[in-house]
């Protein structure tokens, strides 16, 4: 209940603060200081964060435990659909409110960040993109509560980085499209109640043969792999799709047939910013960890904490962390503003996820020994911190986009 007085209370003043705003004074107001209604929405997710995910996240991991629970409340709090228009069900919030909630959850339990991240932007932000107003109304409504769950099957076992490789096939038969292939490592796949499929239409084609459909689940000729015993974010579920003569209406395509590529990295454009923000939650959480734990420790006679050493590592942990975030907000307020994003982005994924790791990595060693066990949550932080490293675009693959961006500013 409370959470959906903050939630009432955030759309109230949105609605008469944001829009008498232009975008060059929010900007730079924002990376100076959030406004009232984004400061409300980070509150509101640490406290919940704080308070129902934390204590319960080494649980959930241990026991591959889907927050079920967590899920829904969320849903009732408006973070399940954080971009999505009211008239659809979701929050009617932007993209940099989805970062700072996104951030506050993982810092609680990365876990549940990647549940929320999948379903708001890997699976509710191509259908609001690309979706007519029929389907937007039947694929994105039920979802943006937490009953339901969507989730994004891109990757293949052949093809992860190379994702215009897809060999999912999908052909037209009748009044349906027909779907045959494998899809690999779709998160949420387990719980999900549908997914966007992306299969070529016409291999000669290439990537241009590429199309992008809407398929419910569970739903005849789809089947679902073990699920992965992962490194992190295990409490989140991991699995192949497997799709053999699964038959669709022809209206499930989402945008038009060949499109299905270009859907997929403006989508994942967009999600980047939420693994950043995942990113930055795990990183900040590692940071909270060791720099209380410096405060408590003592070793020859002081707290660790007066120890040079340990003070450089915090430092440096807290300016990774600091310049990641900044980045990741600028990424979200470009889009918002509807400008490009795409290498911005990159820069945001690329430093959370390096400022995760690398946070990860010091805490445990100003942990000591209970870094190494779970007693505390640095080891979690650790193995859950590689994964942003590695989906929705490998640290190798950021370099590249930011790399084509820079050289196409420089064409001479
Ligand atoms: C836990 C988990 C959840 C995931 N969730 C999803 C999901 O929901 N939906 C989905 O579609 N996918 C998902 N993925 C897949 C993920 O996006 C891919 O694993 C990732 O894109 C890398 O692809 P790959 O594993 O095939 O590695 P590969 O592409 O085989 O890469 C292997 C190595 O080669 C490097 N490399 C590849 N190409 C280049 C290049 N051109 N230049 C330099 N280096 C290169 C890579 O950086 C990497 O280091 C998930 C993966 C995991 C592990």
């Amino acid at each position: 209940m409370v959470y959906c007085a903050h939630r009432f209370l955030l759309l109230f003043k949105i609605r008469f603060k944001m829009a008498l705003i232009p975008f060059s004074s929010r900007a730079l107001s924002q990376l100076a200081e959030l406004p009232e209604m984004h400061q409300m929405m980070r509150q509101t997710c640490r406290d919940y964060a704080a308070k129902e995910l934390a204590p319960i996240a080494a649980t959930l991991d241990k026991n591959h435990t889907y927050p079920a629970k967590q899920i829904l409340e969320l849903g009732a709090m408006g973070v399940m659909a954080v971009e999505v228009p009211e008239e659809l069900g979701g929050t009617g919030m932007d993209y940099l409110a989805y970062s700072l909630a996104m951030e506050e959850i993982s810092r609680g339990c990365a876990s549940t960040g990647v549940v929320v991240s999948v379903n708001n932007s890997l699976y509710i932000g191509p259908i609001l993109k690309y979706g007519n107003e029929e389907q937007k109304k039947q694929w994105i409504t039920p979802f943006t509560t937490g009953e339901k769950v969507g989730c994004f099957a891109l990757s293949e076992p052949g093809n992860g980085s190379d994702a215009g490789a897809a060999s999912t096939m999908a052909h037209q038969d009748g009044d349906e499209w027909v779907l045959n292939g494998t899809k690999a490592w779709i998160t949420n796949s387990w719980e999900a109640s549908a997914t966007v499929v992306f299969a070529t239409t016409d291999k000669a084609l290439k990537h241009k043969g590429i199309s992008a459909f809407l398929v419910p689940m569970p739903h005849p000729g789809l089947s679902l792999g073990k699920k992965e015993e992962k490194l992190g974010i295990r409490a989140s579920s991991t699995a192949n799709i497997i799709l053999e003569d699964c038959r669709i209406p022809l209206g499930n395509l989402l945008g038009s047939r060949g499109a299905g590529f270009k859907i997929a990295m403006q989508t994942l454009d967009s999600g980047r910013i939420g693994i950043a923000s995942q990113a930055l939650g795990i990183a900040q959480a590692a940071l909270d960890c060791a720099a209380d734990y410096a405060h408590k420790r003592t070793a020859f006679g002081a707290p660790i904490g007066k120890m040079q050493a340990i003070q450089f590592k915090l430092a440096d942990m807290a300016l990774a962390i600091e310049s990641a975030r900044l980045l990741t907000w600028k990424a979200a307020l470009l889009k918002d503003a509807k400008k490009p994003f795409t290498k911005e982005a990159a820069m945001a994924k690329l430093a959370a996820s390096e400022a995760a790791t690398f946070s990860a990595h010091q805490s445990i060693q100003i942990l000591g020994g209970m870094g190494f066990v779970t007693d505390m949550p640095a080891e979690r932080h650790y193995r859950d911190a590689r994964i942003t490293e590695i989906y929705e675009g490998t640290s190798e693959i950021q370099r590249l986009v930011i790399a084509n961006q820079v050289l196409k500013e420089y064409q001479p």
